[in-house]
């Protein structure tokens, strides 16, 4: 017979999302039980390879702006309780054509949320980072309220402090069933059922296999492979410290990086997204993907790519001394997945995050919390409501 352990919450994965939003239930002082198929901070998933970007002024969307604002905020209190810096301000340069989504887009969000930002020529750019080359035509535009999540820290972090304030995290778990209920919805675990008033899921690449409820909606949510590279410094390594993050719109694709956090050694960057338009031959970003058996591992071509993408840099060499692939969770909208879902009673379900969502994993995962609790939240994630599409 099942062993059976009662709760009142459980949140299956504790990645980005589930992690932070374990620790919220647990300051809460909810009776919580955190499931973790790995151990939390791994490679495995969507949150590694040491920083994520920050912007204020979104480019994807200015109905955005309120929930980053959420998102600032909360970070500023996972690190007050926690007494770790996980968030680094280094401001964001958006660049590309003038009517690029990286610019136009962060423009437009700005301009709608009255935000502070500064349009600025190339050589504007090239003068005051010196680390960016844009070519003719391009321009650029600089967002101060912008920097660098740290994501293995934050969720070591909110899992830490959970633990600490009462949950119970079961890591080295495999959630192998969850099955809804408007009451009692319950996770199975090995020999083990948990039942508890309500299951908040947060499985990330492997939301759609495990609750398959999820996997049509929209048209689909699809995995696929991306590749992160760190590419060796030339000349003063202080100039590659001080950068912004960025996010570029060349010819064939959306590339986004990070200043140095390695002392001036290394940047790195990675590709959000093939330009649209017809798929060209060679593209590469956006391989269908098992999370089972997790993305192939970064190959020669894969560096030649990346490394394409260095020339508007400048003082990087042209290929990574490393790299790392990651996998993204794609809603066909490219907008989240947060909420409840009629046909699965009892369950809180956040994924789909499209490559995107890290920075508001703090207010997600006290959305979470608050729909686990009485089923409603303050916060603005009516763009995210797993009922958009029917
Ligand atoms: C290369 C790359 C770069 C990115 N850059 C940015 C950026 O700059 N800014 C930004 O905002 N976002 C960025 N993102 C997106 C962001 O990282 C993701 O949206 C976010 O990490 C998704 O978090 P998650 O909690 O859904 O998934 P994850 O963090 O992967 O968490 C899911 C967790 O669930 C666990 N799990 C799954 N199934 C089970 C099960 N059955 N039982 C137990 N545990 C289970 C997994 O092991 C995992 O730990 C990037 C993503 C990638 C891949």
């Amino acid at each position: 017979m099942a062993n059976l352990l009662e709760t009142d919450t459980v949140v299956v994965g504790l990645g980005a999302m589930g992690a932070q939003a374990l620790w919220r239930l647990a300051r809460s002082g909810v009776d919580a039980v955190g499931v973790e198929q790995f151990s939390p901070g791994h490679d495995r998933g969507s949150s590694h390879g040491e920083s994520r970007i920050i912007r204020t002024a979104y480019l994807e969307g200015a109905e955005y702006v309120p929930f980053v604002r959420a998102a600032w905020r909360a970070w500023s209190e996972l690190e007050e309780a926690s007494g770790e810096r996980l968030v680094l301000r280094t401001g964001a340069l958006m660049a590309g054509a003038p009517d690029s989504a990286a610019v136009a887009g962060s423009l437009a969000a700005a301009r709608h949320h009255g935000l502070p930002c500064e349009l600025l020529s190339a050589g504007e750019v090239r003068a005051r980072f010196p680390g960016h080359r844009l070519r003719t035509g391009e321009v650029g535009v600089f967002e101060e309220d912008a920097g660098v999540v740290l994501p293995e820290a934050s969720i070591l972090a909110a899992v830490r402090l959970a633990g600490a304030a009462g949950a119970r995290v079961l890591t080295g778990t495999v959630a192998t069933r969850i099955e809804p209920d408007p009451d009692r919805p319950r996770v199975v675990v090995g020999d083990t059922v948990i039942r508890a008033r309500r299951v908040v899921v947060t499985a990330g690449a492997w939301l759609p296999s495990l609750v398959p409820e999820v996997a049509g909606l929209g048209g689909g949510i699809t995995v696929e492979r991306r590749v992160l590279g760190w590419f060796r410094t030339t000349g003063d390594p202080a100039a590659h410290v001080a950068g912004p993050v960025f996010a570029r719109d060349g010819d064939d694709c959306t590339w986004y990086g990070f200043p140095s956090l390695d002392g001036g050694r290394t940047v790195k960057i990675g590709v959000h997204a093939e330009a649209p338009g017809p798929r060209r031959e060679g593209a590469q970003w956006g391989e269908p993907v098992d999370p089972d058996t997790g993305p192939r591992e970064p190959d020669p071509a894969d560096a030649r790519r990346l490394g394409e993408l260095t020339s508007g840099l400048h003082g990087v060499e042209a290929l990574p001394e490393r790299m790392a692939s990651c996998m993204y969770t794609m809603t066909s909208d490219e907008h989240f997945v947060i909420g409840h879902r009629r046909e699965l009673p009892g369950l809180v379900l956040a994924g789909g995050f499209s490559g995107h969502g890290y920075k508001f994993a703090s207010a997600v995962g006290e959305a979470l919390a608050d729909l686990a609790g009485d089923g409603r939240t303050d916060l603005p994630i009516g763009l995210f409501d797993p009922h958009r599409w029917d």
